[in-house]
């Protein structure tokens, strides 16, 4: 079942979570490409801010040098050889020198100040420790430095701890025309470096300029470009991908639960749609699955055209469409056969449902004799979860083939008889083969009295299983099983065969017999040899042709005339004697005693059953039946008969034998043996049972 049920899955068609999965990881992407882009410009600024740190260190060194030792000279002196635009400031950043400028820097706000140290690119500075951690870089400087953006210009970010040139305002037109353009083909862009000096009373500020030369640009651009072009070009490939994927699938799908034929649904469709119905069913709503075959549609199709046959078959799903609620669904499986998935709390709500949907296909086919025959499971209501449909669908089914040997209308449902049933029938054709090779069937015979003068006139051979496994198994039970599997024709072939020998060594051991009859299956009569196949047997066992006689069922007449006529007649010339089974029990065979040589005519039990004996009726028809066959030169056997006064009336009717319980029933062959020394019947008929 956990098999089966995978059979309707179908895998998921996911596009919105791999979209946000696609979505979440290319931004994280992204964002680490500017964050490399950063670190790397930021990697970039730090080499060169380094150059200045270097240079503007050495002149706070030596102005410190000369505050501390209080040579205002030689500190003036300095200051006005410097070469970097250069302030000095108290601690609060007001200026100091010189007095006529201003000063351009952007000041961080006081709590920054207070909190932050600034660095040249991820190189933390710090009274204490010096040491750059990671690159090898290594400063020596005792003075805190701080970096501040130029106020006019603002080319360069200092954040957290590193100077990041704003690279987008340096190549905009703006900044990168106007000012910024010096030192051959350099772009500069000026921040401020701060040191406190003079025991921390004092700062001084140099402007600097963080230089990059036009290959930088270009590589930043170049780096930027190709990352994000690949990161972007990856990201649309996958959700063109993806889009395609599941627009491919959708057609998938529809092309899945397609019927070629009808252009509706088909059985994936209706098995998948099905579960999910049941699964999903409100409170106790009860549903059955109905097979539902268009019976003898491979003939339609004969004699017009498949185009027509199609048409119906499309037809035919519209039309119970329309009959369907909310909930319900049909499709189209194999050859004109229609699953349907019916709401349904009685079968009787079932029946009556199928019984008009049924009445309109049969409509649909005008002139033409349409049949349509359904087999229904109730699907139990405890079944919500795992139902597994192929399994009730295969039930529905065989409840449906149990019409099959009709051809008209019909609703069949399945329970647990059909179940047993089929059980019985696998059991039966199991064990079939080994039966007959282990000899399990034995031939048992009922004698037929000649009514007037109780004399033994000739017997029935009958078939009595008597199984290891299974015990005794009366014919009823496996003949009917045999005749549909086909292996009567071995069953028939094998009680010849017991017969034929079994009247050879009667005959070899003195005894005076009689004819016995064998019943031959209409199915053997398929075979149009068969009357050279039980000559080939009766004359293999060696025992004289006039000694058998074949029983024919009286419904075999309505199969193939010509063959049968043609096998009769073979029979015939062989000199075996052939007799018509069951007369009276179907439709009349009038006719085909017209036609047929037959020697013997054995009239149903039917006839003599008491209840069917009203008015009379039943003996005015067995009179005129025995008188028809007297005239017709054959010879009559009455079968069934179990009372006296049945007896007296068949023997003043001129009936030539009698085969019924009343002389006796069939009997293994030790038994006819006497029978066959006595030649009479006993006065008195035996009530003893036939067999266990
Ligand atoms: P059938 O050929 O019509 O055989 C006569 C049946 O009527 C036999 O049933 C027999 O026991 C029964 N019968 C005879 N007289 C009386 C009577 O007075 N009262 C009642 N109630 N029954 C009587 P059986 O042996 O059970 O066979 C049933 C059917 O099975 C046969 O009907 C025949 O169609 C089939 N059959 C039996 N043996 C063979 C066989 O070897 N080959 C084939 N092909 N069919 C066989
Ligand atoms: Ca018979
Ligand atoms: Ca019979």
């Amino acid at each position: 079942m956990a098999r089966r049920d995978q059979r309707y899955r179908l895998p998921r068609n996911w596009i919105v979570i791999p979209l946000i999965v696609y979505t979440i990881v290319f931004s994280i992407i992204s964002m680490l490409i500017a964050l490399s882009m950063e670190l790397f410009s930021g990697y970039m600024s730090s080499l060169k801010a380094r150059t200045e740190l270097d240079n503007t260190q050495y002149y706070v060194l030596v102005y410190d040098t000369l505050c501390q030792e209080d040579l205002v000279v030689a500190r003036n002196h300095l200051i006005e050889n410097c070469t970097y635009e250069f302030f000095i400031t108290d601690k609060d950043m007001n200026v100091i020198y010189p007095k006529d400028k201003e000063l351009t820097l952007t000041k961080n706000t006081d709590e920054e100040e207070k909190e932050k140290r600034f660095s040249v690119a991820s190189i933390r500075f710090s009274e204490e420790e010096t040491d750059f951690e990671g690159t090898g870089f290594n400063f020596t400087i005792g003075e805190e430095v701080k970096y501040y953006p130029d106020k006019e210009t603002g080319y360069v970010n200092i954040s957290d701890d590193t100077i990041v040139p704003d690279l987008m305002k340096i190549l905009s037109a703006d900044g990168l025309f106007k000012d910024i353009m010096v030192n051959g083909g350099q772009y500069v862009t000026p921040y401020w470096i701060a040191f406190e000096v003079n025991n921390g009373t004092e700062k001084l500020l140099f402007k600097t300029y963080a230089a990059y030369s036009r290959e930088d640009f270009v590589y930043f651009a170049l780096y930027f470009a190709l990352t994000n072009l690949i990161a972007d070009s990856v990201f649309v490939i996958l959700v063109v991908n993806l889009i395609r994927t599941h627009k491919n699938n959708r057609k998938m799908r529809k092309l899945v639960f397609k019927d070629n034929i009808t252009g509706d649904r088909n059985w994936f469709w209706f098995a998948m749609k099905s579960k999910e119905l049941i699964k999903k069913r409100k409170g106790n709503t009860q549903y059955a699955v109905i097979s539902l075959v268009f019976v003898r549609y491979r003939n339609y199709v004969l004699c017009h055209s498949l185009d027509a046959g199609e048409e119906i078959l499309r037809n035919i799903v519209n039309t119970i469409d329309v009959y369907l609620d909310k909930g319900e669904i049909c499709a189209y499986s194999t050859t004109s056969n229609f699953p349907i998935l019916l709401k349904a709390s009685s079968e009787e709500e079932v029946r009556a449902r199928l019984e008009k949907i049924i009445k309109s296909l049969v409509i649909l086919g005008g002139n033409h004799d349409f049949k349509f025959q359904a087999g229904v499971c109730m699907i139990d209501p405890k079944i919500r979860k795992n139902a597994d449909i192929d399994l009730l669908y295969n039930n529905a089914s065989s409840a449906r083939m149990t019409l099959e040997d009709s051809s008209d209308n019909g609703i069949a449902f399945f329970g647990e008889k059909l179940v047993e049933d089929e059980k019985w029938i696998d059991k039966v054709t199991e064990r079939q083969r080994e039966a007959i090779e282990a000899e399990e069937f034995k031939v048992y015979y009922q004698p037929k009295y000649d009514p007037r003068t109780d004399e033994l006139m000739g017997a029935e051979a009958l078939i009595r299983w008597f199984s290891d496994k299974m015990g005794f198994v009366s014919p009823g039970q496996f003949i009917p099983i045999f005749e549909s599997s086909g292996f009567i024709t071995e069953i028939d072939d094998y009680m010849i065969r017991h017969v034929a020998r079994d009247q050879k060594r009667w005959i070899d051991e003195g005894r005076k017999c009689v004819p016995v009859s064998v019943n031959v299956s209409r199915a053997h009569f398929a075979e149009t040899n068969l009357a050279d196949q039980i000559r080939d047997i009766v004359d293999e066992e060696g025992a004289p042709h006039d000694l058998i006689e074949i029983e024919l069922t009286e419904s075999a007449f309505f199969d193939d005339k010509k063959i049968m006529l043609t096998t009769v007649r073979k029979l015939k010339e062989y000199g075996f004697l052939v007799s018509m089974d069951d007369f009276g029990s179907g439709y009349s065979s009038l006719n085909s005693l017209k036609d047929m040589p037959l020697d013997i005519l054995k009239l149903d039990a039917g006839f003599f059953r008491s209840e069917s004996d009203d008015d009379g009726r039943s003996k005015i028809v067995v009179s005129e039946a025995l008188q028809l066959a007297r005239k017709l030169d054959m010879i009559t056997v009455a079968e069934g008969v179990e009372e006296k006064e049945q007896v007296d009336f068949l023997a003043k009717e001129g009936c030539s034998m009698i085969q019924g319980y009343f002389y006796a029933k069939p009997m293994p062959k030790e038994e006819y043996e006497l029978r066959l020394v006595a030649q009479k019947a006993e006065s008195a008929p035996e009530e003893k049972p036939e067999e266990t």
